[in-house]
């Protein structure tokens, strides 16, 4: 499932690839994915639009284009690919938009868990947009000490369920959830409120780093997810738990386990990650 790093990179790639190209045509293939319209006012509202700039919000994709934006959330397995029109539209491509240059731009998801939303720009964090309920980006200035505490409250939930919330912060997921929770060396299963403001901070500061690192990396590759656009993600080597159960700990060569935490498969060092309870 691609996380915040991966759906940067896709970003990033397409920002180069596709800006400023005017939309002809759209075939969507697979209503379900527009949620807001109906198909045909998806293609009107943006046949002819010119696309002006590529955003991302956690692990959002926006394409701006004059007042509304297209809001697509590639869930697990969605991947854009650029094309050139006469290429033959394969099974998993749900959505193909016709640029007026002769490319193609075209969304491939096999599980069609996907999303597609059309925003007016001003609204994008308002009530009914998909955006409205995220909680800040780690880089977000805002999202300080003061800020994580307020989230909690009196919450008793594991770390990693805290970590996992995108309404508390958005853009990890259960790759870099894992990497950040062994770098602030807590246990996932720690109940959030025996956490110490040392913690909180550290927490912080390891969410920016590990997310900053997955970027310059292009993301990590894993067999859950790998970009369509020719990007291969370099972070998987970087990762200290995530994946490598049995493996040596970088840190003190104890091996690896692999645990359920809140219902999700969860890799710890039994000896750095000590739980509190
Ligand atoms: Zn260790």
């Amino acid at each position: 499932m691609p996380e915040l790093p991966e759906v940067e990179t896709v970003r990033r790639t397409l920002n180069n690839l596709i800006l400023n190209k005017e939309i002809r045509d759209i075939d969507v293939y697979y209503d379900r994915m527009i949620r807001t319209n109906t198909t045909k006012e998806f293609k009107d509202i943006l046949e002819n639009r010119v696309l002006k700039d590529i955003g991302r919000y956690g692990k959002y994709l926006l394409f701006h284009f004059d007042e509304i934006t297209l809001v697509s959330h590639l869930r697990m397995e969605g991947k854009y690919f650029i094309k050139d029109l006469d290429m033959p539209k394969e099974k998993h491509e749900h959505v193909i938009f016709y640029f007026k240059d002769g490319t193609t731009l075209r969304y491939h998801d096999t599980r069609k868990f996907g999303t597609m939303d059309i925003v007016k720009t001003k609204d994008l964090f308002k009530e009914n947009s998909p955006l409205s309920n995220l909680g800040l980006e780690p880089f977000d200035e805002k999202a300080n000490l003061t800020y994580l505490k307020h989230k909690i409250k009196n919450r008793k939930t594991p770390v990693k369920g805290l970590l996992l919330d995108q309404s508390v912060l958005t853009g990890l997921g259960n790759i870099y959830v894992d990497e950040v929770i062994f770098l602030s060396n807590l246990h996932p299963e720690t109940p959030v409120n025996l956490l110490t403001d040392n913690d909180l901070e550290n927490i912080l500061e390891n969410s920016m780093k590990v997310l900053n690192k997955a970027i310059s990396l292009g993301g990590t590759t894993i067999r859950s997810y790998t970009s369509s656009l020719g990007v291969t993600g370099r972070f998987q080597n970087e990762l200290y738990v995530h994946m490598r159960k049995d493996e040596e700990c970088k840190i003190c060569h104890t091996k690896i386990e692999k645990i359920k935490v809140v219902g999700r498969g969860t890799y710890i060092c039994p000896n750095c990650q000590i739980s509190k309870m």
